[in-house]
């Protein structure tokens, strides 16, 4: 049975009526799509830091790069309120094996980035961080974390949740077995979706797998751990995948008629000029894949990275 696949979320993201002004902001593709495959775990900084709903709405000012949170009306600083809960909040939270977080936008708590920061009297500085997103991301530096704008980009979105359930599988492996040989398999499995984000990132996890001797299995853990996430954060282009595509057809080269592998040749040309989606030269090397029981491509996670139902390569 898989392990559950958790994400801290905003909790006004999920519906629950904790904004200032007592309203929410409900996604209805995190709750009723992603929702189905993920736990959410929410957290709402302002309510849990202690302030109420309703209550006065708050915006950054000062230094942007140390920002102050302070009511818009009345001028009260909660900065110190905030700081300190976010700190006992994040130790807790690394309790529950978070593989990611999406974070409320442009909130001056929750906000992962271009949150405005307000300082005299031009045009507010759209620079800063919230204060809760700032310890988690300090915190966690290697998590997957976005906000419920970026993902409404198709490619962005794709990119997250392909890391999200690529944390998990690694979790699991580190739950399971913390060998060599473990990491040697996964990163085996791995290998096209590596390539399809930077074939120099794989070539240096490689090298590091090869030299799996020299290091104590934390180290050489921890080290894996930093550039896979590092790898997958890179995104993907039109040029990449069909570089990735036209060597998973490689693998054909005994099987397929020439026929078959000009289709798949012209295939992957019409996916690079985005005449067609992802979807269409993966679900062709999928059917290959199942036709002639091609057991390297079968394991490569490249093909089937998170559950179709997300359809997230049917606009990539
Ligand atoms: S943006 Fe953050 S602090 Fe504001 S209501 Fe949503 S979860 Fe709470």
């Amino acid at each position: 049975m898989e392990t559950p696949l958790n994400i801290g979320i905003s909790a006004c993201l999920l519906g629950q009526a904790v904004r200032y002004d007592g309203g929410h902001k409900l996604d209805a593709f995190l709750t009723g799509t992603l929702g189905r495959f993920v736990t959410f775990v929410p957290v709402c900084p302002e309510t849990e830091c202690g302030l109420g709903v309703p209550r006065e709405a708050m915006r950054l000012v000062g230094d942007p790069a140390s920002p102050r949170l302070v009511t818009i009306r009345s001028g009260i600083d909660h900065t110190e309120k905030m700081q300190k809960w976010s700190i006992r909040r994040v130790e807790e939270l690394a309790k529950e094996n978070l593989c990611g977080f999406i974070f409320k936008s442009r909130s001056p708590s929750s906000g992962m980035e271009r949150v405005k920061v307000y300082a005299g009297e031009g045009a507010p500085a759209k620079t800063g961080v919230g204060l809760f997103a700032k310890a988690f991301m300090e915190r966690f530096p290697l998590l997957p974390v976005e906000d419920e704008g970026r993902l409404h980009d198709p490619v962005l979105r794709e990119n997250w949740i392909t890391r999200i359930f690529v944390l998990r599988r690694w979790r699991e492996l580190l739950a399971a077995n913390h060998s060599r040989g473990g990491l040697v398999a996964f990163h085996t499995r791995h290998k096209l979706l590596l390539l399809s984000h930077s074939e120099k990132q794989y070539r240096a996890m490689g090298k590091l797998v090869a030299a799996a001797k020299n290091y104590s299995p934390s180290e050489l853990f921890n080290q894996y751990e930093t550039l896979l996430m590092e790898t997958l954060r890179l995104k993907s282009t039109k040029a990449k995948h069909g570089n990735v595509l036209l060597h998973a057809l490689g693998h054909f080269k005994k099987m397929l008629s020439s026929e078959e592998k000009q289709e798949m040749v012209a295939i992957i040309d019409s996916y690079r000029k985005d005449l067609v989606p992802l979807i269409v030269p993966i679900t062709l090397l999928n059917h290959y894949v199942r036709k002639y029981r091609e057991p390297y491509l079968a394991g490569q996670v490249y093909l089937n990275p998170h559950p179709l139902e997300l359809k997230l390569r049917n606009h990539v």
